[in-house]
């Protein structure tokens, strides 16, 4: 076989099956790769297995299951106030992962420039960089990991073809605000500058915050793929679907793409969940169900040597500390080892390494889960 070169000659396995691989290894607590450890809703299986009995096992539209692409349509103008076009702006995608995948691979070409802000979800930067465009990084403030808008402007080159933005934010539970889209506004305004949105976090968000989407703003979605995950609002991470919303125009290129890669997505799921949709209440509670777990997992975490960094979104929250000088990795994988814990270290969301000494835990667990890995996590030295 002849010899090829590797397109990501940097990259090496995700930190998420890292971590889960060592919590197993282990017998450790997981708190590290971000998933639920209870049931999902026993409605939402019961209607999968309707939907199978039912005969819809065969493949569906390649955009998305149509009835599945209008309940989204809805729910957007009922969330947001704004009419989405389900033929022409939403195609359903195996998972937010892949979205944003496809959204990048539709646009960049070699030499583009895109702003990403670090810490940044581990594929990001691959996937900015397996299309032949460069990653301009820009650090958020820590601890408050806010947006740096004047670096961010400064940053504006003839070269920028996309702003990345995340809310609520992995790894740090952190939100835009208004002020922040306004700003997002200004710098995009007379340029082609293209934004990808990653909101899979867009109902688990805390202390009456309200999710900034960009489908609250027509003029921004214009130019802007917005990317969202079902795995994430319900529970069910394994599930790998989740749906990309943008311009009629845009949706056109991203669907070139997309169809040529995985084509449709899981039929009898998406005929459960363009059933489930209806069901308001179901994705209305989830920011107070889930911001009970990151409260009990604050308070129980005050008994430990660690600093929260509070999270007002997603399933995380980090936390630094200061009891040791170890590497944020070396603790990390300590803590699995020696405590029964795993956590993932911030770090690794940063291309150059940058260590705060801040750990990253996910919440959204039992409480008995939680108390256990707190009861770990007090036993420190
Ligand atoms: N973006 C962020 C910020 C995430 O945390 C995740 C992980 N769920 C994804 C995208 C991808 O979601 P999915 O599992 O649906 O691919
Ligand atoms: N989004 C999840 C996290 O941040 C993990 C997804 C994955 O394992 N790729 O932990």
């Amino acid at each position: 076989m002849n010899s090829f070169q590797s397109k990501l000659p940097e990259v090496g396995t995700t930190i998420f099956t890292i971590m889960s691989s060592l919590a197993v290894e282990h017998n450790a607590i997981n708190l590290g790769q971000g998933f639920p450890d209870f049931m999902m809703s026993e409605e939402l299986t019961g209607l999968v297995s309707k939907a199978m009995n039912n005969g819809f096992n065969q493949y569906t539209h390649m955009n998305g299951f149509p009835l599945l692409r209008e309940r989204i349509a809805e729910k957007v103008e009922k969330l947001y106030q704004t009419k989405i076009n389900p033929e022409a702006q939403i195609t359903v995608t195996p998972g937010g992962t892949y979205a944003i995948y496809t959204a990048l691979t539709t646009v960049l070409n070699k030499g583009d420039e895109v702003i990403v802000f670090e810490p940044a979800y581990d594929s990001y930067i691959p996937n900015i960089e397996i299309n032949g465009a460069k990653a301009v990084r820009i650090s958020l403030q820590f601890p408050d990991y806010s947006i740096p808008w004047n670096e961010v402007q400064q940053s504006i080159t003839a070269n920028t073809r996309m702003i990345m933005i995340n809310t609520p934010h992995n790894p740090t539970g952190a939100v835009l605000t208004e002020n922040d889209i306004e700003q997002l506004r200004k710098i995009v305004a007379g340029t082609n500058i293209l934004i990808l949105s990653d909101e899979v976090y867009e109902h688990l968000i805390f202390d009456n915050l309200q999710h900034q989407s960009i489908l609250r703003y027509p003029d921004l979605l214009e130019r802007s793929f917005v990317c969202f995950s079902f795995g994430k609002t319900y529970h069910c991470t394994g599930w790998k679907l989740g749906y990309c919303i943008t311009s009629p125009e845009l949706m056109k290129e991203f669907r070139k793409v997309h169809q040529f890669n995985c084509f449709s997505c899981d039929t009898p799921k998406q005929v459960a969940l363009a059933e489930y949709l209806q069901n308001e209440e179901a994705y209305k509670t989830l920011g107070s169900f889930i911001q009970q777990k990151r409260d009990y997992f604050r308070k129980l975490m005050q008994a430990t040597p660690f600093t929260c960094i509070p999270s007002h979104g997603s399933y995380f929250e980090c936390y630094s500390y200061d009891f040791t000088n170890e590497a944020d990795k070396d603790l990390a994988i300590r803590l699995t080892k020696e405590y029964g814990v795993a956590s993932i270290p911030v770090s690794v969301f940063y291309k150059n390494g940058e260590d705060n000494h801040v750990l990253r835990f996910c919440f959204a667990k039992k409480e008995e889960t939680l108390l256990e890995a707190a009861e770990r996590l007090q036993k420190i030295k």
